[in-house]
């Protein structure tokens, strides 16, 4: 790593490199007469500005350096004593890979100011709620060969616990945090913001009580820093917490759980963006300690991992206690033709159901509700859902190049996101020849509406982004089901995660095709997630011997993959299938992707930058061959085309290889000086959200 022996300048003044907070490459220069350490607080001067700054090590004197007047640094900041050298590697890394100023990334650890005693005590609900303990179960025969399995290992080892929904994951958690506690060491949990709720946080603090420190964006500011400090102080042993929460220096870290490590979310799509599960795996190397990543429907990163021997794979096949897995049945949304009299019947008997509810989901909710149960219906995306598609064959159109859906813009015209293809949206269906080609949409609040007028008198809620705007309207959500208070759940996937419902007995998805029509090349993927987790909150607490969970999916193309696979609960038939897909057109996990949004308030010079931008890119790619094997995509008008007043661009790098995307995006933003003026370029290193 670094030479340890500071270099002398002027005097008995030594150099540093001070990472601050600044938008600026590489860490400054400053002098200090004391010796420092590596990951010391300092205070230092920028510009006029006071600001805390942290020391990366011992500055060579560069010429560049020695042009300018070097600053001394003001004082060592004394509240906190070094941050851990593994965790200085880590943001480090962060900084490298992820093309971020490293001074800006070292601000999200710095700690917060510690509020004296008095200001400590709240009068809102405890963080951890307080509650009856509870024991131990006694594993499954599969949790137990995980369980032993995983304990093996003490040192740095990445494993995948692969799960079906209900077997009962998170007992394995709780045992191998315990083991780990039981040797002295400490543990960091991570879950998507969405699951962090009550039920979750209960679960952790019924075996582990006062151990516990929770760390979410709903926590007061006062609240947030009590948490930190009780874990820097070592006051608590374990951290559950949401991607943030890697940023709190842990030391004598022995364990990191990522659950549900497919979840976009775990991506932050602005300032750093950094991939939550990628950085925890990344910790877990820089601190010598396993890293367990948990889901039933493992990203395609991780299954590829896995299958590559690089991640050791552990599976939980069946729901504990004999509870089956939910029946799923799929419902073709296309025209039916009346060819018979019976079949005009059918057809006259539901002719006041809406396009989107088929007899079948119809009478479902009827019996499931007379039971007294609970039904929930899904729409795989907020606001209105729009999709271009064929009601009589179900064709949609897809981009030639690129293999995702084509995006319609004013009426009539289609485009990619990616490469910029358009073309006009056909009246009549290119593929059967037959149907009139539709733009259709669809919204909760609609679902709502029509569903008030068909089950008069039962108490429906919507959950969708207007109306769960907070973790107070979620939980009171979550309690009202839990209760009964609610018979019909209408929303987004947004609550299709992680939550456990007694008394859900139906879910049903309303037109699949929004998820795998989304212009995005893991719109399959995604779909055959939601579909799988979805389908993983019917029933899962039905008694051996009772009727399984159901769900229906309705859908104007039955034979899609994430359909297909997912009826059948095959995540590895679906996995293989999907790998080979984004094999033969170099998606990641095969090939590496990297995003750059140009973003600005005048659209000419946005579009000039972007021309630029993917100019440069040809250059470079032809300059050296290394680079031969890189794709440039675009550049193209984002989804977003403009967001705040900024108009915005984007242009995609595919390639291949694994080692040249991260040096190629270096070199093509370089020193960003050919940007033209009032144009951001914001670089995306394995993008989530496209
Ligand atoms: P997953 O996270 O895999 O979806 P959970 O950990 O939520 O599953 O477990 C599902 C349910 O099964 C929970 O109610 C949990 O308490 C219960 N459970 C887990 N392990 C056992 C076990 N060994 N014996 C009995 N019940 C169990
Ligand atoms: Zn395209």
């Amino acid at each position: 790593m670094t030479d340890p022996t500071p270099t002398k300048s002027e005097g008995s003044q030594s150099l540093w490199k001070v990472a601050v907070d600044a938008p600026l490459p590489e860490a400054l220069t400053y002098s200090y007469a004391e010796p420092l350490q590596r990951g010391q607080l300092v205070n230092v001067p920028l510009g006029k500005r006071k600001v805390k700054g942290l020391v990366l090590g011992p500055a060579a004197p560069t010429a560049t350096a020695s042009e300018f007047k070097i600053k001394s640094i003001d004082s060592i900041d004394e509240e906190y004593r070094p941050l851990p050298a593994p965790f200085v590697n880590w943001l480090e890394w962060l900084g490298n890979y992820y093309l971020h100023p490293v001074g800006q990334v070292v601000q999200s650890a710095f700690p917060p100011l510690r509020k004296t005693e008095k200001q400590r005590a709240s009068k809102r609900a405890p963080v951890i709620p307080q509650l009856d303990a509870d024991t131990e179960l006694n594993l499954t025969d599969e949790q137990r060969t995980c369980f032993e399995s995983i304990s093996k290992y003490s040192g740095f080892s990445t494993h995948l616990l692969f799960g079906v929904t209900g077997s009962g994951k998170t007992e394995v958690y709780l045992r191998l945090l315990d083991k780990v506690l039981k040797e002295g060491k400490r543990g960091l949990v991570l879950v998507p913001e969405i699951s962090l709720t009550p039920q979750l946080v209960q679960r952790f603090a019924r075996r582990f009580g006062d151990k516990i420190a929770a760390m979410h964006s709903q926590l007061t500011e006062r609240e947030k820093t009590n948490q930190w400090w009780d874990m820097v102080d070592g006051k608590k042993s374990i951290l559950i917490g949401a991607r943030s929460a890697l940023f709190c220096p842990i030391e004598d870290l022995g364990l990191i759980i990522v659950d549900e490590e497919h979840e976009p979310s775990f991506k932050q799509d602005e300032k750093l963006k950094y991939n939550g599960r990628d950085a925890a795996v990344m910790m877990g190397k820089m601190m010598n300690c396993p890293v367990v990543l948990g889901s039933a429907t493992p990203s395609l990163e991780t299954w590829k991992n896995a299958q590559e021997g690089k991640y050791h794979l552990h599976t939980l096949k069946n729901r504990v206690a004999g509870r089956a897995l939910p029946t799923i049945e799929v419902i073709d949304l296309r025209q039916q033709k009346a060819d018979d009299d019976q079949q005009k019947l059918i057809i006259e008997k539901y002719s006041h159901l809406p396009f989107w509810l088929s007899p079948a989901l119809f009478e479902k909710m009827n019996e499931v509700l007379d039971q007294g149960d609970q039904a929930a219906l899904f729409l795989n995306r907020r606001g209105v859902a729009q999709m271009v598609v064929c009601p009589a064959c179900g064709h949609t159109r897809e981009c030639p190049n690129c293999d995702i859906s084509l995006t319609l813009h004013a009426g009539s015209h289609l485009i990619c996101h990616y490469c910029d293809y358009h073309e006009n949206m056909k009246a009549r269906c290119p593929d059967c020849k037959e149907g009139e080609m539709e733009a259709i949409g669809l919204g909760t609040e609609l679902l709502e509406k029509d569903l008030s007028r068909l089950f008069p008198g039962k108490r429906i809620a919507r959950a969708d982004r207007d109306e769960i705007q907070s973790r107070a309207d979620l939980e009171d959500l979550i309690s009202d089901m839990e209760t009964g208070a609610i018979d019909i759940l209408v929303g987004t996937q947004m609550i299709a995660k992680g939550l456990d419902f007694p008394k859900l007995k139906l879910v049903g998805l309303v037109l699949a095709d929004v998820g795998f029509n989304l212009p995005d090349f893991r719109a399959t993927e995604r779909s055959f997630q939601l579909i799988t987790q979805m389908s993983g909150r019917s029933g899962r607490h039905v008694k051996e011997g009772e009727s399984p969970g159901y769900v229906i999916i309705q859908t104007f193309n039955t034979e899609h993959e994430s359909i297909t696979f997912a009826r059948n609960h095959d995540y590895e038939g679906f996995a293989n299938n999907e790998l080979s897909i984004r094999g033969a057109l170099n998606y990641p996990p095969v090939g590496r992707l990297v995003g750059f949004r140009i973003q600005g308030p005048h659209l000419g010079k946005v579009e000039e930058a972007a021309r630029l931008l993917a100019r440069r890119a040809q250059s470079l790619k032809t300059q050296f061959p290394q680079y031969s094997s890189m794709e440039v995509l675009g550049p193209a008008e984002a989804p977003l085309s403009k967001l705040r007043g900024q108009f915005r661009y984007h242009l995609l790098l595919k390639t291949s290889q694994n080692n040249v995307a991260n040096p190629f995006s270096r070199q093509l933003l370089g020193d960003q000086e050919w940007v033209p003026s009032g144009v951001k370029i914001l670089v995306d290193i394995d993008p989530m959200n496209l």
